[in-house]
Parts: structure tokens; sequence; C-alpha cells
């Protein structure tokens, strides 16, 4: 089946697959200042069935290649401007880890010139007068070398494909989900974009085997990776084979009404195939469940908490019967104490946060330990105006047992010269934030002392 893939972002350079072509259709760049040279030199070429593109200088040569692809060059040494063994140096620059061969043809014919040749970059060097015989050989020679350097190319491509793609569906595997999606999950949260996470389970897939045998149930497989993946295909979207007859796809910014109309898209693709099940109990074709995790903000929570999640999840829809999507809402573990004089604060942290933190609102300092002692917050947000001390009593407290000792205290101070006054006593000042409170601000800092 034709399908085309995303692929991991690993080598992007495009590659010209030379082995399986006419190998002497080549393009050279012959770089040479002489009129009559290149005269003669593009006619051994042409001779040799090759096209011909010509630079008059190292510059020229220069543009050329930023702009075209060659396969070869061939490369006066004594030119106006850039010399020959300057052009290639800058060459070798410009082209990085892709070979393409040079071959020096010059009127410099010492010993300590061809070494330097070589010593910047060429992989040849030939003597003026050339005659056609030699040169057509030297091509030929590198050609040979350049096909291997293909051939090499393109096992290392296959490898690759090996390593990082399942073998019956070509879906990337488990471990380069793993990859991938870390590097999207912090993505989304510098961007502060939603993702979801998808688990996708195919129903009574044990009865198919069973049922239609192994070879079946594979092509069964790959017939609802292929349906899957007709879904799954924003730019940014990973897709993988997470398990036997296990999906995952991270949908990246996506919330929740995305992740529900995709989730819903996907059971539908499946069901539609109408592939026959007899020992399905809920539907006389294959259908499969999802299970959905969608995460307003990835502050203070991980990757495989959302996956987790999303598994509860996938675990409630085929409770509730299969074949159907059952889509949360990402509820966090993270508890956030705040403590202030009348709940202003507590609704702003609570704004900023999304409802990514249960946000534990008190205002004295019996409830505020209480609590302390019941949830274990993993930060205190404490407003350094309460009445009475109330503050200073908090953060003693926490700090003189050792099971609250760590926990954080974010220091919400009325203006900038209060930290002096909060500094000289004995707490430990993790953080503060002056009012009135700014969004982007608090969550940084929420952030900051997570990590
Ligand atoms: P449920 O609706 O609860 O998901 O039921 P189920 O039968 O699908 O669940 P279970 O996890 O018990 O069975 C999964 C089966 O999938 C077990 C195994 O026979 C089959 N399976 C896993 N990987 C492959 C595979 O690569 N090819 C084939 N043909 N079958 C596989
Ligand atoms: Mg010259
Ligand atoms: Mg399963
Ligand atoms: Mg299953």
């Amino acid at each position: 089946m034709a399908r085309t893939h995303q692929w991991a972002v690993l080598d992007s350079r495009p590659f010209k697959d030379q082995t399986s072509q006419n190998l002497s259709a080549m393009k050279i760049l012959l770089v040479e200042d002489s009129p009559t040279l290149r005269h003669a030199l593009s006619g051994d070429i042409l001779h040799a069935g090759h096209t011909v593109v010509i630079a008059k200088s190292g510059e020229e040569a220069l543009q050329l290649v930023e702009s075209e692809r060659v396969d070869l060059i061939l490369m006066d040494v004594e030119m106006p401007g850039l010399d020959g063994f300057e052009t290639t140096r800058l060459i070798r620059e410009m082209l990085g880890t892709h070979w393409t061969p040079i071959i020096f043809v010059t009127g410099k014919d010492t010993e300590d010139d061809l070494a330097l040749g070589i010593d910047v970059g060429g992989d040849d060097y030939l003597t003026k007068p050339v005659k056609r015989v030699i040169l057509q050989a030297k091509i030929r020679a590198m050609e040979r070398i350049m096909a291997i350097r293909d051939q090499l190319h393109k096992v290392n491509l296959e490898l690759r494909d090996l390593s990082e793609r399942d073998s019956l569906t070509k879906l990337y595997n488990r471990r380069v989900f793993q990859v991938l999606a870390e590097d999207r999950w912090r993505q989304s949260m510098r961007s502060r974009e939603p993702m979801a996470i998808l688990l996708l389970d195919v129903d009574f897939f044990k009865g198919y085997n069973d049922c239609y045998g192994h070879v079946a149930g594979d092509e069964c497989l790959l017939q609802v990776a292929n349906a899957i993946f007709q879904c799954v295909n924003r730019p940014g979207d990973i897709l993988a084979r997470y398990g036997g007859e296990e999906f995952i796809a991270l949908l990246h910014n996506t919330g929740e009404d995305g992740a529900r109309y995709v989730a819903e898209a996907i059971r539908s693709a499946v069901a539609q195939l109408q592939l026959p099940h007899r020992h399905s109990p809920v539907a006389n074709h294959v259908t499969i469940s999802i299970g959905g995790s969608v995460i307003n903000l990835t502050t203070g929570t991980a990757l495989l908490e959302q996956i987790n999640s999303a598994d509860k999840w996938l675990y409630s829809a085929k409770q509730n019967g299969r074949n159907g999507c059952m889509i949360r809402l990402y509820n966090p573990q993270n508890n956030l104490l705040v403590m202030d004089t009348n709940g202003e604060i507590g609704k702003a942290v609570d704004r900023a946060l999304h409802g990514q933190f249960n946000v534990l609102n008190v205002h004295t300092l019996g409830t505020a330990m209480r609590l302390v002692r019941e949830v274990q917050p993993d930060i205190v947000v404490m407003d350094a105006q309460l009445a009475d001390n109330q503050a200073l009593a908090l953060a003693e407290q926490l700090h003189s047992q050792s099971e609250t000792a760590q926990i954080p205290i974010l220091w919400i101070i009325d203006q900038p010269t209060d930290i002096v006054r909060l500094s000289k006593t004995k707490y430990r000042i993790d953080s503060y934030l002056v009012k009135p409170l700014d969004e982007r601000k608090l969550i940084a800092k929420v952030e900051g002392l997570l990590s």
C-alpha cells in the first residue's frame, strides 16, 4: 500500500540515489579561468557522456555549488581572486558531511602542491596538460567511489528505518515515540499550547487471532494502523505502535474538542473498514477503543503521567462497552496551597495555572497546617502581609518539621522593598513575586520551583 510517513528529523539533506542510475550521466562542474582549457576539458567531459557546468572563477564555483547540485568538480588552482585550494576548502565547508569528489587539474606540479591539494579537501590531483584518456579514467574511478557512498547511505536509511519503525505497520516504534514525544512536550511547555495523548486498543483482538489466525491478525492490524494514520496527519502529530494491538498518538497543539474530534474520526474510520469479526460481542466487524488525556499546560506535570492518565481512560472506554472514545482533561496530581487574606491571590493563581494544579486556598494558620499534613502540597504560596505575622508563623512551622521543610515557599509581597525585610528573618526565600500578580511571571516562578 502506497503511503507517506512523517520522518524523524535526523538527516534532512535530500539525497540522490545514484546506484540505480546510469553511472555515466553526471553533472560535472568545471572550474577554469582559461578559455582554451575550458574548451578542451569541456570536450573531454562531454565525450565521456557527462554534462558540464562552467565556472570561470572560484567565486562563481561557490555560487554554483550553493545553488545547484553537481556530482563531481574539476578544479583549476591558479585563478585570479579565490584560487582553487581556497575554493575547495570553502566548498568542503559548505557541503558539510556530503562528499562530492573534487579533482584538481592544474599547472602547479610540485609534490608540495599536490600534498596541499589533498589536505584542503581534494580527492585527486592531475597536472596539465592532461590526456583525455587519463581524465576520463580518473572520473570513472570517482564514480565508483560515489556509487559506494550512495549504497552506504541507502543502507544507513534502511537501518534507521529498521531501528525507528515497527516492521509490520511502518509506524514509529515505542522507543522513538518516547524520544519524539518528550521533545514535543517541552515545545508545548515553551509555547504554552495544549496537547493530547490518545491510546488506542483494538477490541477483542485475542478473539480475532483465535478465529482467523495470526497472519490474518497481522493484516488486520496493518489496515487498522493505516486507518489511524489517515486521521492523525497534522504537522507535529506523532503516531506510533505502542505494543501488540495498541497504538499511541500525540496530538500537537490540540485541546479537548480537537482531541474528541480526532478520536471519533479514528474510531469511525476503523469501524468503516468493516473487517469482519465473528467473535466480537460488540459488533460484527473490528472495532477500536480510545482513551485520551488532554492537557492545557504541561507545567508541573510529566509526559508519563499524561500517558498513564490516557491509559486509565482507555480502560474506562473498554468498561463502557468498547468501540468508543473516552477523552478527558488531565487532572494533575500537583497541589498548591495558597495562604492569603481574602482569596484574591488564590483566584489569581487558579486563573494562571488553568486548573493544572489543585489550588487549596486557606486563610488561617490552623487550616493551613492541617492541609499541609494531609495533602503535602508541592508549593506553598504565601501572602507576606498576612495579619498577626501569620505568614512567618506558617514558614516557621513548615521549616521546623523534616517532612515539610523542603516544601518551597513562593512569597507574595506588596512592594520590592518588602523582600529586604523578609530576608532579614531566618526563613529561606525560595522565590517571591511583587503584587499585582502577573500571570506569566507566576507561571514561570511555579515552573522554576517545581524543576
Ligand atoms: P480488549 O478488547 O480488552 O482489548 O481485548 P483483547 O482481546 O484485544 O485484549 P488482550 O490484550 O487480552 O489481547 C490482545 C491480543 O492481541 C493478544 C495477542 O494475541 C494479539 N496481538 C498482539 N500483538 C499482535 C500482533 O502483532 N499480531 C497479531 N496477529 N496479534 C497480536
Ligand atoms: Mg588557471
Ligand atoms: Mg491490549
Ligand atoms: Mg485489545
